[in-house]
């Protein structure tokens, strides 16, 4: 809030000299101050200068604070975007696998409701405080010229974000994030069910002035597929930088998408031993390479875990090491170092037997990662 302005003292004439001022003012000039009364004065006047530097000081500093907490904390900024509304940039650098933003739902639905859907938002709705609804209502929703009581459920259905697998959330700061695909985006969100909190990553760095953007659904698909499911669920034609390619590389960055999705199908082929352990760590090598080719970089800690528990199916126990510690980095960067996906990989990298599927199939050297 701006400062009141300060009322301005009256001057006196110019013109009036200090006899005419003593006829004019009925009060006498003070007669000027024995010594005694000077020097008490001049220790109000310096004790007053101390407590305006203690004060000036401590407000600058009290600042400074709040500017380090403030950039520390939100390291972003939401700015309207040409063509796309509003969206989130950075407003300094971030580091791969720094937390983004951490927050509560403002509301929670349950993803299959019994009763009448519309009721049940009204009333979720109606318990929020002014300012939430504000922050409700202020959000975008993708379906236009629809009955005003359709409006919240629109909302919901277009910023309503996966709070475990049976509730759906509305988090109005995540929400300001747009949607990129593959390589393009480079922040992603995660549900911690025992905090009750929404928590966003820096999948990569991201420089000062990027947008932030996360991923909608799974872009493992071709260029096309994603369009059609973006225009039909969000109502917007995707322009990120993998859909902007052009179409010779458009069609390379489908394919290596495309042998991703299947290469993970396959591996899920040695849990019915139609593959070797063997073959099973070489398909992991296989989509990481296919991983770095493409710039996707999500999913990896995943993708490493996957290795560790075939290695230690097998009792290697080197390579249930290598890969574990890759699994920690990685899903440190895309879950957070606090994560449970991290820490439940400590007790298997400080001593591999403890794995739960340690020596359940025949011993076999699969190998770590030599990326
Ligand atoms: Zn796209």
């Amino acid at each position: 809030m701006p400062n009141s302005p300060r009322k301005r003292k009256s001057q006196k004439p110019a013109t009036i000299s200090p006899l005419t001022a003593a006829a004019v003012n009925p009060n006498p000039p003070n007669p000027p101050p024995p010594i005694s009364n000077f020097k008490s004065q001049l220790r109000s006047a310096t004790y007053r200068l101390i407590i305006i530097i203690i004060i000036t000081v401590f407000t600058q500093r009290y600042r400074s604070d709040v500017k380090t907490f403030h950039d520390q904390v939100i390291p972003y900024e939401v700015v309207d975007l040409p063509g796309k509304g509003k969206g989130m940039v950075a407003i300094r650098h971030i580091q791969q696998g720094e937390r983004i933003i951490t927050e509560k739902p403002l509301l929670i639905i349950p993803q299959e409701l019994r009763e009448d859907p519309i009721q049940h938002i009204d009333n979720k709705i109606t318990s929020l405080s002014q300012e939430q609804k504000y922050e409700f209502f202020n959000l975008s929703h993708a379906h236009t010229d629809i009955p005003h009581d359709q409006i919240p459920i629109s909302i919901i259905q277009t910023n309503g974000i996966a709070a475990g697998p049976k509730q759906l959330g509305v988090f109005p700061r995540a929400s300001r994030m747009n949607h990129g695909c593959s390589s393009a985006f480079n922040a992603v969100y995660s549900w911690r069910e025992n905090e009750n909190i929404l928590v966003v990553h820096a999948l990569r760095n991201i420089s000062q002035g990027e947008e932030i953007l996360t991923v909608y659904f799974d872009t493992k698909q071709s260029r096309e597929r994603r369009r059609e499911h973006l225009l039909e669920q969000y109502k917007f034609q995707c322009t990120c930088k993998v859909c902007s390619l052009p179409p010779e590389a458009s069609i390379a960055s489908d394919m290596c998408l495309q042998q991703i999705t299947n290469l993970k199908q396959q591996l899920t082929s040695w849990e019915s031993n139609k593959i070797s352990g063997k073959e099973a760590v070489d398909i992991v090598r296989s989509i990481w390479r296919l991983s770095e080719e493409e710039g996707y970089w999500s999913e990896r800690g995943q993708w490493a875990a996957d290795a560790v528990h075939v290695a230690a199916a097998h009792s290697d126990e080197d390579a249930v090491r290598q890969w574990g510690l890759l699994a920690q980095e990685w899903f440190g960067y895309e879950l957070g170092q606090d994560s449970n996906s991290v820490t439940n990989m400590h007790p298997i990298v400080e001593n591999p037997r403890r794995s739960p599927t340690w020596g359940t199939r025949e011993r076999l050297n699969v190998g770590g990662p030599e990326l």
